[in-house]
């Protein structure tokens, strides 16, 4: 077990691979140096690694200490701000959204095969909806999802017959589909970190970055060393202040927040998740869930855009768990835990190069399992020169709140207001 406090989830407690990796000491060189050990900088760091480039990746913490280690677990297609980007693009932004809905799955698959990755994959995910008018959305994703050769994966399901779903009478309907999938995210990360390292990465942990130093090739500085490299990748997430002058203003930090109960009897397991799904409502203000390998409810939610961390996770998150899973009610809670997403206002991933040779992405306004798999080859093909994909995203035009972090995170707590009273109606 994984004692550092930052890893006190459910995740820290059952890592299988404990590799400590050494702290930056010194002065070396790199082709790519990249900042951050989540899910856009490990993906990054891997497909480099793939294609023969000499890769450092150098990480505050620990492997997957930020939100990609932390998560709901839940492996879902498509992109962030796939309306925004409609909005700006129009139609033909059709086929960019089609060829990559599901390609960070394929990513993720990819690796866990190539890689022989353990972290409990299991395949199944339904969305639920409290309203009628959220069941006609989930109807018109069901008809899209049909017209374009997908209705083997998908399944629209009824009031009547929900409850074979997901054990609860809150919901009116579902959209249920099998390619969707759940895993132990901190395990994958490390499973990433663990290939890329096999391909000669070199990964340096508790070694924030302090600066970057600008220039033909920058300079990455840490407090004891640095790294020089023809590019460097910032992927630090809602974590980072670095180069703010350039990419700040955009991205708010969000906490959203897990528990895990004690292992539940194989009974009541099945009563709730009779067919072990990652499940999320289609609220605004969603909840997530879905069942940990050894039957724990792992039970999320609840944004604070404010930057306050609640006192009591569990006294926040349990009566939630107990609106849609009652029979939960005496299920001890064994662990809660939260972490921060990059909320952008309009969704879009921001995702740009500051000169020519230092690239950033961030804010997946907390759908970046598969977005960051999907930025983190975005990435590695802009780096080999081809900057189709990373145009599209690097050209998205987002709001900037020229103000102080704080000032900006309550402007946008004020505004999900807005979408908490949607939610009610
Ligand atoms: C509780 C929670 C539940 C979520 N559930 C889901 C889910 O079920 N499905 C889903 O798709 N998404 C989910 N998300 C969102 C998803 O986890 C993130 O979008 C994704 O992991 C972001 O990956 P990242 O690599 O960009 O950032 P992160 O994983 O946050 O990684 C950034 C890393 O950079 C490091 N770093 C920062 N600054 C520096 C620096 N100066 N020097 C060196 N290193 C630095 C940090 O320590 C951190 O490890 C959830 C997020 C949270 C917090």
């Amino acid at each position: 077990m994984n004692k550092a406090p930052e890893r006190q989830s459910y995740y820290a407690a059952t890592v299988n691979n404990t590799t400590e990796y050494p702290r930056l000491q010194g002065d070396e060189v790199a082709d790519i140096c990249v900042i951050g050990g989540g899910f856009t900088g490990l993906s990054a760091a891997l497909k480099l690694a793939e294609r023969d480039y000499a890769v450092t990746l150098i990480e505050s913490h620990t492997i997957g200490w930020g939100a990609s280690g932390r998560n709901g677990g839940q492996l879902i297609r498509g992109l962030s701000g796939q309306k925004a980007l409609r909005k700006k693009y129009g139609p033909d932004i059709e086929a960019f959204i089609n060829r990559l809905r599901w390609r960070g799955n394929e990513i993720v698959e990819e690796n866990i095969r190539k890689y022989d990755i353990e972290c409990d994959l299991k395949y199944g995910y339904i969305d639920c909806a409290f309203k009628d008018r959220q069941m006609r959305d989930l109807e018109a994703e069901f008809e899209k999802s049909s017209s374009m050769d997908m209705a083997d994966h998908f399944r629209l399901v009824g009031a009547d017959e929900i409850s074979e779903y997901v054990g609860t009478s809150v919901y009116k309907g579902g959209l249920f589909n099998d390619r969707d999938a759940h895993l132990h995210p901190l395990n994958l990360c490390l499973g990433e970190a663990r290939a890329a390292a096999g391909l000669g990465t070199k990964i340096y942990e508790q070694s924030p970055v302090l600066s970057i130093t600008h220039g033909k090739e920058p300079v990455v500085h840490t407090k004891h060393g640095t790294v020089r490299a023809k590019k460097v990748i910032l992927a630090g997430n809602a974590y980072h202040l670095l180069e703010q002058k350039k990419v700040g203003g955009i991205l708010f930090p969000a906490g959203t927040y897990i528990i895990a109960t004690e292992p539940l009897s194989d009974d009541l397991a099945d009563e709730v998740m009779p067919r072990d799904l990652a499940a999320c409502d289609v609220n605004e203000m969603l909840d997530y869930y879905r069942l940990s390998s050894d039957k724990r409810m792992l039970f999320g939610g609840r944004c604070n855009y404010s930057g306050r961390e609640p006192k009591d996770i569990k006294a926040t998150i349990r009566p939630r768990m107990l609106k849609v899973f009652p029979q939960l009610k005496d299920a001890r809670i064994d662990f809660q835990w939260g972490g921060k997403i990059g909320i952008v206002i309009n969704r879009i991933p921001q995702v740009g190069r500051i000169g020519d040779n230092v690239y950033y992405a961030q804010g997946y306004s907390g759908h970046g399992m598969n977005q960051a798999h999907i930025v983190g080859e975005i990435l590695t093909e802009a780096i080999c020169g081809q900057m189709e994909d990373f145009d599209v995203y690097a050209k998205a035009k987002h709001w900037k709140i020229p103000a102080p972090r704080w000032v900006g995170n309550n402007m946008v707590a004020l505004g999900m207001l807005y979408y908490r009273m949607k939610d009610l109606l």
